[in-house]
């Protein structure tokens, strides 16, 4: 399962955003690889990618500030998606494709676990 618990980030670069669907403000943390869902109105707000210039992983999503999953690589280039919120999964793909791969795992994970992740956020 996941080394780290929901809503573990340091809060270094956060930042703040109006999301792009709602209009709320959303505080996130910037990451070199990241997706930020909106905790207001769970829409894919932003993401961002060093895909061409450097390593995309790890990569992160959050609903907001709240870490709900990190991709990363293991010593044998395998891709892995963890989260709090399910058990880990290897992913088929690497480097984009792993991303890609995982953008889709997300936009399902991320309505099933809305009650959860709601709790979570402590709006
Ligand atoms: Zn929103």
């Amino acid at each position: 399962m996941a080394t780290y618990s929901a809503g573990d980030i340091k809060g270094n670069y956060m930042i703040k955003e109006k999301c792009r669907f709602c209009s709320k403000e959303i505080k996130f943390e910037l990451h070199a690889n990241f997706t930020v869902y909106c905790p207001f109105c769970f829409k894919h707000h932003r993401s961002e990618c060093e895909y061409g210039f450097g390593p995309v992983t790890p990569f992160y999503f959050s609903v907001g500030k709240l870490l709900i999953a990190k991709i990363y690589e293991d010593n044998s280039n395998t891709c892995f998606l963890e989260s709090p919120y399910f058990e880990k999964k290897a992913l088929r793909g690497v480097y984009l494709d792993a991303v890609s791969e995982s953008d889709k795992i997300m936009d399902i994970m991320i309505i099933q676990n809305k009650e959860k992740i709601l709790k979570d956020l402590k709006l």
